[in-house]
């Protein structure tokens, strides 16, 4: 294992201060062992550590990095907007701009912006409750959607890294009206709507889940979903957090709704719409985006919702982010996924590569495809850390975690792409 005395230091040190020593489960070593590394600057695609050591990131913050670490136009348009004041508490420039941009690429007539995509899907969540005046919401296990009390029934991410069948401190009745079915089965979903339609407010979805690893919606499923809602007055809340302005400019629904003709009643946002700085949305039908206070009587509110610097980080993100960036980082990712399987062919790792656009991961030890939760858990996620462990060692930061996405970004060049190429080959045999 890699040793990283300054890192280690500092981990003791912020354990004294910080439950596990971290600021979110996802980010401790607890999946892979070892110590966490901690990370002193990045710049493009690569990360440097306390220690002095590079790595290739594919990590991405998460999922924000879309154009890499530190672009330069980024650093100087938030440089630019923190010498003109951080945080105003009155509506200023930035977040208009960001929310049309935000309204010009996707389904959402108005948005709302907020600081974190859990604050997003737990206002979408409300604002539908509070439009149709139903409380029984639906979502599918393995999917994630922040730490919001009512979501956290057989969530993906840090939760099911740690193996929590569920968390204390959320009340039985608080997840009372929450039913949890199989990602991709339709019969269940048309079971629960047949069982409960009248009471349900809306179903949930992250558009492609990428918080099981990766495990696309099956053709046509999401439009389902939409259709299946519609005729039962339910709403359809499409979770992009991870995948907006990610995996199409447009996101998720510029593969599947865009393309067929349909749009999600309310859609969420957040990681590469803030640029690296907390700024999420949700967003959506006009008419129930009205509902919301001052508007309407559903209320939701929020100290540094849309604040100067975030905004501007997303909004010139967003902007760098045309037609050729997206071209790169889809090169780029497509590239690394074949690598990445010629690897584990060559060594006999059994294993399934699931992508959603340029989101993608690896299920090891499985014999197909995997559709659900349920398939996601049966891999042998053991072989993941010798695998995780060998590429840190060779200068490849991946999640520290097998039930993560591995993100890319527009800023993976031939230097980034040849590190991991040379590192691949040995974490593959260590995985078999
Ligand atoms: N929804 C999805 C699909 C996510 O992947 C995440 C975070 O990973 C969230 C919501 C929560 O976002 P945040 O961590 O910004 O609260």
């Amino acid at each position: 294992m890699t040793s990283s005395p300054a890192s280690q230091h500092l981990f003791e040190r912020a354990r004294a201060v910080s439950p596990g020593g971290v600021n979110s489960p996802v980010r401790a070593f607890r999946a892979v062992g070892g110590t966490p590394i901690f990370m002193a600057s990045g710049e493009g695609a690569w990360l440097t550590d306390v220690d002095g050591r590079r790595y290739v990131d594919l990590v991405g913050s998460w999922g924000p990095m879309l154009l890499g670490h530190a672009h330069p136009e980024v650093i100087s348009a938030v440089g630019a907007a923190a010498a003109r004041g951080t945080s105003f508490g009155t509506p200023s420039e930035p977040e208009v701009l960001l929310a049309e941009e935000i309204v010009a690429r996707t389904s959402a007539e108005m948005v709302r912006m907020v600081s974190s995509g859990t604050e997003a899907t737990m206002s979408a969540i409300r604002l539908a409750r509070g439009f149709t005046g139903r409380d029984k919401i639906v979502k599918f296990a393995g999917c994630y959607h922040g730490h919001v009390d009512a979501l956290l029934a057989e969530a993906g991410s840090g939760v099911v890294t740690l193996g929590l069948p569920e968390t204390p401190g959320v009340p039985a009745h608080v997840t009372a009206d929450t039913i949890v079915l199989p990602y991709n089965d339709r019969a269940a979903v048309e079971a629960a709507f047949a069982e409960h339609g009248d009471q349900i407010a809306c179903l949930i979805t992250e558009a492609a889940a990428g918080n099981m690893g990766v495990v696309p919606p099956e053709p046509g499923f999401n439009e389902f979903l939409s259709q299946t809602c519609a005729r039962h007055g339910a709403l359809f809340i499409s979770d992009e957090v991870m995948t907006g302005f990610r995996v199409t400019r447009s996101g998720h629904w510029g593969l599947d709704g865009q393309r067929e003709g349909w749009a999600p009643d309310l859609v969420t946002f957040g990681k590469v719409m803030g640029g690296g700085f907390p700024a999420a949305a949700f967003g959506g039908r006009r008419d129930v985006m009205e509902q919301l206070a001052p508007s309407g009587p559903v209320y939701q509110a929020g100290t540094l919702s849309g604040n100067p610097i975030a905004t501007t980080a997303g909004l010139t993100t967003l902007r760098l982010a045309d037609d050729e960036a997206y071209g790169r980082l889809d090169a780029a990712s497509q590239q690394l996924q074949s690598m990445v399987t010629e690897a584990l062919v060559e060594a006999g790792v059994a294993h399934a590569l699931q992508n959603a656009g340029s989101m993608f991961s690896v299920f090891w030890g499985v014999d197909g495809p995997v559709t659900d939760f349920a398939g996601a858990q049966s891999q042998e996620a053991w072989r993941y850390k010798p695998f995780f462990h060998a590429m840190l060692d060779a200068g490849v930061y991946l999640p520290p975690s097998a039930f993560e996405c591995w993100f890319v970004s527009a800023a993976h060049d031939d230097q980034a792409l040849s590190t991991i190429a040379a590192a691949l080959p040995n974490a593959a045999r260590a995985a078999a």
